[in-house]
């Protein structure tokens, strides 16, 4: 199998680490709100990688953060529960998020039981282990208000702290400064922040004590940093061993995985922690990044709302197969609905396949540098196959559920305000009256409804539009 490496900036032949299985890590998601189609893109995409890898039978163990605690998910909890609320608050709160997220891969036909999923306030006594480690070996230290992880002494000791971004990344940066908030721009090279002391203002009452008792190193109230989870996170779901593939969105490059690099081969010594790094591109909305102050922000929900929930999910996936992961994806409403009847006839078409027939799918595009683009017209040229296909591409919809947004509906199971409507047009039509004729289309158009002419008469459909 071949495969970008954005660590070495070359498609590479991918090699286990140790033979037998395959250690996969993807960045989980900040459960403080609904994920956004963008998100959703990016696990789609490692879900993509995830079932090319257990068809190629490399038995692959997918883990993945789940962010409970940072700077959005407090707030969102203080904003809900007030200024004194607590960590069992913050836990409260970010299970809803959580939970929702968790539906959402299941509706995207990600295999989302076949991951291990570690909430970062499950895991703190390990995250302040490797914290005192860190400042033991001296590449970490003890401020007012928290404990910082040094970059000089990273270059010093252990290697190029930019290598992820690239050679040319450190060339005119400043370092030395530090910066305490989970999020920043590249600007500075900041020392950035592993454990932050509790703040009553901005934090309420959630904290953490010290839990590891160390005798040398105290850790002061306070709650973790956002990077050091991953690094944490990355060792206990693989019991110790390193990392064979590191999945995330492009945005993750800086600084949340040069972070995570710093401080694992801070502790495990350098090329012991991921050796393969896999980014996928940003989604764009009508070719411009998602914002909701631009009115062009999606969750899942809201294509829910556009059509059938049931198979807006496995739309939403059809359409991402479209775009390679190294490409920018631009989500257009239209080609979402054209997804949809795509899928639809895609399944109409298997139905009729012979059913007996099995071949083997070619799995050489998927290896070839996850080109599921290439597998997907594949798959539209052999429907035969599309058991085969399908094991990696996950389109499984409930067949019954797009029939009945595609076949004409019998007049028992129409609203009897359609039915008037559909029996005056017909004999509006009987009398040659077609501008009659078209308003009472519009007019069951209006109803969500729509009407075909067809050489038996009038069909009622269900509306798919936007
Ligand atoms: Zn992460």
């Amino acid at each position: 199998m071949k495969l970008y490496n954005t660590l070495t900036k070359k498609i590479e032949e991918f090699k286990p680490i140790n033979p037998g299985h395959v250690n996969l890590y993807t960045c989980g998601p900040t459960v403080y709100n609904y994920a956004h189609i963008g998100n959703l893109r990016s696990y789609i995409l490692a879900d993509l990688l995830y079932r090319t890898l257990k068809y190629s039978k490399l038995n692959p163990i997918w883990v993945m953060n789940i962010t409970d605690v940072d700077d959005k998910t407090i707030k969102g909890t203080i904003e809900k529960y007030g200024k004194n609320a607590t960590v069992d608050n913050l836990r409260e709160f970010t299970q809803f998020y959580l939970d929702e997220f968790k539906k959402d891969l299941d509706e995207v036909n990600v295999l989302r039981k076949e991951i291990t999923f570690y909430r970062v306030t499950d895991v703190i006594p390990q995250i302040q282990k490797f914290i005192v480690d860190l400042v033991k070996k001296g590449l970490a230290y003890v401020a007012e208000d928290g404990i910082y992880f040094s970059i000089e002494k990273y270059q010093q000791n252990i290697g190029d702290y930019g290598e992820l971004v690239g050679h040319k990344f450190l060339e005119g940066k400043k370092i030395g400064a530090r910066v305490s908030v989970d999020e920043y721009e590249k600007d500075n090279l900041s020392d950035f922040v592993l454990w932050k002391a509790h703040n009553p203002e901005t934090d309420g009452q959630i904290f953490w004590q010290d839990e590891c008792g160390d005798n040398e190193i105290k850790i002061m109230n306070g709650r973790p940093g956002w990077h050091i989870e991953c690094s944490v996170i990355n060792r206990i779901g693989f019991n110790g061993e390193p990392t064979d593939i590191h999945t995330g969105g492009v945005d993750l490059v800086f600084p949340h995985h040069t972070n995570e690099i710093a401080q694992s081969q801070a502790l495990f010594g350098k090329g012991n922690f991921v050796h393969h790094w896999f980014h996928s591109e940003h989604l764009l909305v009508d070719g411009k990044k998602m914002a909701k102050s631009a009115g062009n922000f999606y969750i899942l929900k809201d294509l829910e709302k556009k059509i059938a929930k049931k198979i807006a999910g496995v739309s939403f996936r059809y359409l991402c197969l479209q775009t390679g992961y190294q490409e920018q994806m631009n989500f257009v409403l239209e080609n979402f609905i054209g997804a949809l009847h795509n899928l639809a006839s895609i399944i109409e078409a298997q139905r009729n396949e012979d059913k007996g027939k099995t071949t083997e799918c070619d799995l050489e595009m998927a290896q070839n540098n996850l080109n599921i683009p290439q597998l997907l017209a594949g798959m539209n040229k052999h429907l035969t196959e599309y058991k085969e296909y399908n094991q990696i591409l996950g389109l499984d919809v409930d067949s019954d559920e797009v029939q009945y947004y595609f076949r004409p509906l019998e007049d028992w199971s129409l609203p009897e305000e359609v039915v008037n409507l559909k029996n005056q047009r017909r004999i509006a039509r009987e009398g040659k009256n077609f501008a009659k004729s078209d308003e009472l289309r519009k007019q069951i158009e209006d109803l969500d409804y729509e009407v075909l002419d067809t050489p038996e008469g009038q069909k009622i459909k269900r509306k798919i539009s936007l």
